[in-house]
């Protein structure tokens, strides 16, 4: 919290915004540690711009603020931003709380995301919902938390009168997401590497048709990896970086994850008439950064039975689950598949799930992660922590490419919905784990827009497009073309920094 040195109230006369500010300095404040030790706590504005944690661990609250009875009924009519503001702010006590309502109340509106419920809850039959988090400029729910995330680096970057080049590798919808959060910000640009021709031709267009001055889309002659290790290369050159006031949005950003669990609230509220009902969520699964923001909210003490996870061919998180051996696998295993945005290798969020199963000690975290850093799996199954697992809700399944083919026909005959293919990879999963008097709860992760290919296949024609995507692929396109070449890219940002080296 700011500090408030005159909060008291004169004769005993309180306001309504007196008290307020009263409670809010009983509370305790926030501050953030590294799920391997070696971070001094740090409030939130002093992690919000970085990337890992400088011992190589993931930024998470020294402890979670829980919620109350009484809370939780309050907030059950709030609108989505009033839950949001309600939620962040409990994480989040550096920013005046006028300015982060503000911050929160430009990012969730019904211009960006299509409605004011901007999560709604669809019901296919009684006790089963699809929660909507498909609805913001690039279709798929990275936008929930990428929208928030623009206002909160330009509301930092304004306070502090720095620039930010965001620099990214992208095989699709986080590269877009990030665009379109960030596009038009004062003091951010975005330098988004993509393999040249190996994107679909909805993305490719979705990216390359941003005619923003502060967007740079840099199409590389080679594939994802290519871009990706280019990155890494400019990552690892601290000096360039330094100078260029290079950054990332990458997954395990800790403002990513706190946006994303109001809509479990939002949806928990949406499923249920009371408080007292358990509900079940089904996520499908990548790098872990949506379930990981369930753990949170059921960690508040929203009531959640289970977190059910779904991945796709690449099951390296599954596999965790049901044996305890949790053993990411080599660029060359990862299977390309129809839901492309959940072929991982490794789960970059798992660490922060890791760290609150062995009790937060950031000692076994570190073992557990310098086998993972060799290549190496690490197994839990002889431990007590395989038992532990099931306290924190987790229950897992896999699905693959006939399984999704059949949820999209299954949903779309019987309901009459279309989903994309990573909804339907969680529906597939969800129903296997589906409890009578428990409503289940699946997350849609994309529109089917998106992937109209599996959907031909599904149901044999084409998915509609949302109204405004219709001639997409006809507008101008905006982007350069380099080689995979540290040295070209780097050039590149120099130049539109206008820096000289
Ligand atoms: C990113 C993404 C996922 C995976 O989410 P994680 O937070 O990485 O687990 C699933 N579906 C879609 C469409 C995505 O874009």
């Amino acid at each position: 919290m700011a500090d408030h040195s005159n909060a008291g109230c004169d004769a005993g006369v309180c306001s309504r915004s007196d008290l307020a500010l009263l409670h809010n300095l009983r509370k305790s404040t926030m501050r953030y540690i590294s799920t391997r030790g070696g971070m001094p706590p740090k409030s939130f504005s002093e992690i919000l711009l970085s990337g890992l944690s400088p011992d190589g661990g993931l930024a998470i609250p020294e402890a979670y603020p829980t919620i109350t009875t009484a809370e939780l009924t309050a907030w059950r009519a709030l609108s989505y931003p009033a839950l949001a503001f309600e939620i962040l702010s409990r994480f989040v006590d550096d920013i005046p709380p006028a300015d982060l309502r503000d911050i929160i109340n430009r990012s969730y509106t019904a211009e960006i995301f299509g409605t004011p419920d901007i999560t709604p809850l669809k019901t296919l039959e009684p006790g089963l919902h699809i929660l909507g988090l498909s609805n913001g400029p690039t279709l798929a729910f990275k936008d929930i938390a990428m929208q928030l995330l623009g206002n909160l680096f330009q509301y930092q970057l304004d306070k502090t009168g720095d620039e930010l080049n965001i620099l990214g590798a992208t095989s699709g919808d986080t590269g877009s997401s990030a665009e379109y959060a960030m596009r038009g910000k004062r003091g951010i640009r975005v330098f988004m590497l993509s393999p040249l021709g190996k994107m679909s031709r909805f993305q490719t267009a979705q990216m390359f048709s941003l005619q923003d001055r502060n967007i740079f889309n840099i199409a590389i002659r080679g594939v994802f990896d290519d871009c990706q290790d280019i990155v890494k290369a400019v990552s690892n050159d601290h000096a360039f970086k330094q100078a260029h006031r290079i950054g990332t949005v990458n997954s395990i950003n800790w403002a990513r994850i706190v946006a994303q669990v109001v809509y479990y609230f939002k949806g928990y509220f949406a499923a249920t008439k009371t408080n007292d009902q358990q509900v079940s969520f089904a996520v499908p699964s990548g790098n872990f950064g949506n379930i990981c923001a369930g753990h949170v909210a059921r960690m508040m003490g929203l009531p959640i039975k289970h977190l059910i996870l779904a991945t796709n061919e690449n099951d390296v998180l599954d596999e965790f689950f049901r044996t305890g051996v949790y053993r990411p696998r080599t660029t060359i295993e990862t299977r390309h598949t129809s839901s492309p945005s959940m072929d991982i290798s490794k789960a970059s969020n798992f660490e922060r799930f890791i760290f609150d199963l062995t009790g937060r000690n950031a000692l076994q975290v570190r073992e557990f992660w310098s086998a993972v850093e060799k290549g190496n799996a690490f197994d839990v199954s002889q431990t007590p922590l395989f038992a532990k697992i099931k306290d924190y809700g987790f229950v897992s399944g896999s699905s693959n490419h006939a399984a999704r083919i059949v949820t999209i026909r299954d949903i779309h005959q019987r309901y009459q919905v279309l989903v994309d293919t990573h909804t339907a990879d969680g529906l597939k999963v969800g129903l296997a784990h589906r409890e009578t008097g428990v409503p289940l709860i699946c997350l849609e992760t994309a529109l089917p827009a998106k992937f109209a290919e599996s959907i031909q296949e599904a149901i044999g024609h084409e998915p509609e497009r949302p109204a405004g995507f219709e001639h997409l692929e006809d507008l101008p396109q905006r982007f350069v073309v380099k080689d995979a070449d540290v040295t070209a890219v780097k050039n590149f940002i120099d130049e539109q920094c206008g820096l000289s080296t």
